[in-house]
């Protein structure tokens, strides 16, 4: 009976301690999903995108040279509302999102006739932890559009898909996500200059360039409302995520180590979109993350671009079937076709869908640990296992690493291996011949950074001078 009753005891012990943990796991994660992120995903609002895309049409034109002063039509126009609806939504964050109006004089260019004064609208969201806050994740839009002629000022240029489609999204992520702490610093970004030859985000990405910020990656969201193409097909369901694999800023050296162990498919950018796959389709489980392996569409560019060149890992969002009547056209109505970007072409469910994806995506790069740093594969022993070492993260609540693997021939990550709180690891058995291997870092929470993609590493040799074992 005795023994009865203190088993009775410990059974109640052990309910009670397990009942208390899987408060605590449930607290931090929905099955397996971070609560954050999901109330993010939950909060973005299809009406006040399609309100922002309204807004944003309303100034007749945003083409970058037109009216800067007219409270009610051109650029100036939209620069200054924007303006004011960024320091709207930054009241909900006790201070952590300061605005500002980043002002040049851009000189005469192929489309710049002549000097004009261009203004990014940049949403700073502070981050809290001391050791991330200087990691930083760029959102952006541009906010200018254009009719057939870049540098005609005048005509009507609707821009609803070419981009306020992209500008309300940022402005919806900003005001969703204002309110939320992480440990990492946000950019919520719209910039003009866009048809004028991608100058706002240049503009940004050189000044961050110069002061040394950690820009650690750059999202732009350019076209993203219009679900039927120009080819007839309706897709509601999937975004294209544009990355290039040879990084815009490869060195020679750098290329010749590359040429020698692989990596033409595992640049910083692609480990992104493959992160932003992952997590995307996670927390928007209605979305599909279509991943392009090109830097942008055939020939054609974006916002990403400066910052890739720079160094910056960058990526481009896209819808998945464009439609050309609908881009760069003077609104007219020609054989009983309607041309022009106008609102009653964009899919604004649609684009609070692909906003979605963006903030799932953003609120886990700045929730996680940096990727690791100094990663290396050790090349000094020829052997069938592979070593691997890393630097150890800084952030106080890591909890360890995830060694992660693929065929060569697989497109994205199939495998991981939780190997804990250590900088080295070996995977026995397996070659570095015939796998791709990589690293990431996960926090307490369960939060994932991206992988970093290995360098050769020989015994006594620094990184950058190494090649293969021959
Ligand atoms: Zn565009």
């Amino acid at each position: 009976m005795r023994l009865f009753r203190l088993l009775a005891l410990i059974f109640i012990c052990v309910v009670l301690t397990t009942n208390s943990e899987a408060q605590k796991t449930a607290r931090r994660s929905l099955q397996g999903r971070n609560q954050t992120i999901a109330n993010i995903v939950r909060e973005i609002d299809a009406k006040n995108i399609e309100h922002t895309i309204r807004q944003l049409v309303s100034f007749g034109t945003r083409n970058t040279l037109s009216e800067q002063n007219d409270p009610k039509r051109g650029i100036g126009a939209a620069r200054d509302w924007l303006y004011a609806e960024f320091l709207k939504v930054a009241e909900a964050s006790d201070g952590r999102m300061t605005v500002e109006k980043q002002s040049f004089e851009q000189p005469k260019a192929a489309r710049i006739p002549q000097p004009t004064v261009l203004t990014n609208i940049v949403a700073t969201l502070k981050g809290t932890q001391s050791e991330s806050a200087d990691r930083i994740y760029v959102v952006s839009g541009h906010y200018d559009s254009m009719c057939n002629s870049p540098t005609d000022a005048k005509c009507d240029a609707p821009g609803a898909n070419d981009d306020a489609s992209g500008t309300a999204a940022v402005l919806e992520m900003a005001r969703v996500m204002a309110k939320y702490k992480f440990d990492a610093t946000i950019v919520f970004m719209t910039v003009p200059g866009e048809e004028q030859g991608l100058l706002g985000a240049a503009h940004y990405a050189e000044d961050a360039k110069q002061k040394a910020v950690n820009v650690d990656a750059m999202f732009t969201n350019d076209i993203i409302g219009n679900t039927l193409g120009g080819n007839g097909v309706r897709d509601r369901g999937t975004v294209r995520v544009f990355s290039e694999g040879v990084p815009s800023n490869e060195t020679t050296a750098e290329a010749t180590t590359r040429r020698s162990v692989g990596g033409e498919n595992d640049s910083a950018s692609r480990q992104l979109a493959r992160f932003i796959k992952e997590t995307g389709e996670r927390y928007v489980p209605q979305m599909k993350v279509m991943l392009v392996y090109r830097r942008d569409r055939y020939g054609r560019g974006g916002d990403h671009n400066p910052f890739l060149e720079r160094g910056f890992p960058a990526v481009r969002f896209t819808e998945v079937n464009e439609e050309y009547k609908h881009q760069h056209q003077n609104v007219r109505v020609e054989n009983g076709v309607q041309y022009g970007d106008l609102p009653e072409f964009v899919d604004f469910a649609y684009v609070a869908n692909v906003a979605r994806i963006n903030a799932a995506s953003l609120a886990m790069l700045a929730l996680a640990p940096s990727r690791p740093h100094n990663v290396n594969i050790l090349t000094a022993r020829l052997s069938n296992d592979t070593d691997l070492k890393w630097d150890a993260n800084k952030e106080p609540d890591i909890a360890g690493y995830e060694i992660v693997w693929r065929d060569t021939t697989s497109p994205v990550w199939t495998d991981s291996k939780a190997v804990g709180n250590v900088t080295s690891f070996t995977m026995k058995g397996m070659s570095k011949d015939n796998y791709f291997f990589g690293v990431r870092a996960v926090d307490k929470d369960g939060n994932r950074s991206p992988v970093t993609y290995p360098k050769p590493l020989g015994r006594n040799q620094p990184a950058s001078q190494t090649s293969s074992t021959p």
